[in-house]
């Protein structure tokens, strides 16, 4: 046996996982995002553009870019956005350039997009998707959760209600789903998926190199 000293940490180039997270509006998928984005150095959130209007406290060019519908179209004509979709009235669009070049550079990336923004990316990323559905624990908790939020007025609240099973019809499009009872439980699940994608053979596009180096050290 070669007994020079393996190299401490070896890190082994891979390709990106593109980590898309849908729910109901107010399941949780801000709350686990922001969770997830705090604790690993290794994903970065795809920030949307939207025309609708920001929320209060909501940061333009941090949780979205918020954008005239003009700006939008114009966007969107270009061939600017990697998927886009029409959500409780407003437009919402996933700029392409920033996803492209994360993944081009083994990073990985946290999509906040709903079921049309997964389909689209499904069609065009496949084998670098893996979709994460969040589903409440009961219709009750869910109303509760938006109400609780306190950022959108009740007409809002009852409209985003009334589209919450249309939503929740997709889950079986996921590869995981996470009932988002208990917030620390979530969170772990989510980091879990996380660490299992990205050990995934082929993802790790360095292994090959790698175990040649390995066994010719033997
Ligand atoms: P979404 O992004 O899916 O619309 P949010 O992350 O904004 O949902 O969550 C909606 C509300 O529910 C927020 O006030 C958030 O703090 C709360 N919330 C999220 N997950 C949990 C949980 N597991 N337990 C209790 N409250 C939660
Ligand atoms: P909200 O207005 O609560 O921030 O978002 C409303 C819905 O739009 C959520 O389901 C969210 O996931 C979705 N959404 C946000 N950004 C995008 C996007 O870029 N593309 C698509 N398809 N959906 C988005």
């Amino acid at each position: 046996m070669n007994s020079a000293t393996p190299s401490a940490d070896p890190i082994i180039a891979r390709r990106g996982v593109l980590l898309v997270l849908s729910s109901p509006s107010g399941a949780g998928k801000t709350t686990l995002s922001r969770a997830l984005l705090d604790s690993d150095g290794g994903i970065r959130l795809s920030i949307s553009v939207t025309t609708r209007k920001p929320r209060p406290g909501e940061v333009d060019g941090k949780d979205y870019v918020f954008v005239s519908g003009e700006n939008f179209e114009r966007m969107r004509a270009a061939g600017d956005l990697l998927e886009w979709a029409q959500v409780f009235g407003n437009a919402y669009g996933t700029p392409r350039a920033p996803v492209e070049e994360a993944i081009a550079r083994g990073e990985d990336v946290l999509f906040d997009i709903d079921w049309q923004g997964a389909q689209q990316l499904a069609e065009k990323m496949a084998g670098d998707l893996v979709r994460v559905f969040i589903l409440p624990p009961s219709g009750s908790v869910l109303e509760n959760r938006l109400r609780g939020r306190a950022q959108d007025p009740p007409e809002v609240v009852a409209k985003r209600m009334a589209e919450a099973s249309a939503e929740i019809s997709h889950w079986a499009e996921y590869d995981y789903v996470i009932v988002n009872a208990d917030l620390d439980t979530s969170i772990s699940g989510l980091k879990a998926i996380l660490a299992a994608e990205r050990l995934k053979r082929e993802r790790q596009l360095g292994l090959s190199l790698f175990v040649r180096d390995l066994q010719s050290g033997l």
